[in-house]
């Protein structure tokens, strides 16, 4: 990823989500984090769904996901199957009470 030339501040400025990817913010009880979606087109090796321990093979649409609190760092990005994710979300630890 060639990412020396700093001389177009445009480059750097780019929005979350601007363009190419389809990208959000949820909010879960365990802090809010960034989710973007990859096309079948876009998924090209084969990852690790951390919900069902299952394997996400190429050519197969996904979510990736990671915290928007701590951006930066590559290595935290988690490739879910979408079910995986929301399922994740609705079954949270978030106890239910008011
Ligand atoms: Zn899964």
């Amino acid at each position: 990823m060639p990412r020396r030339h700093r001389k177009d501040p445009s480059q750097d400025a780019r929005p979350l989500g601007g363009g190419l990817f389809d990208q959000r913010v949820e909010s879960a009880s365990d802090g809010d984090w960034i989710v973007r979606r990859i096309p079948a087109a876009q998924a090209t090796k084969t990852y690790r769904c951390p919900g069902c321990d299952h394997e996400i093979r190429p050519g197969v649409a996904h979510v990736v996901v990671w915290s928007a609190e701590e951006h930066g760092t590559v290595e935290d990005r988690r490739h879910w199957h979408p079910a995986c994710w929301s399922a994740r979300s609705r079954r949270g630890p978030t106890p239910k009470r008011r």
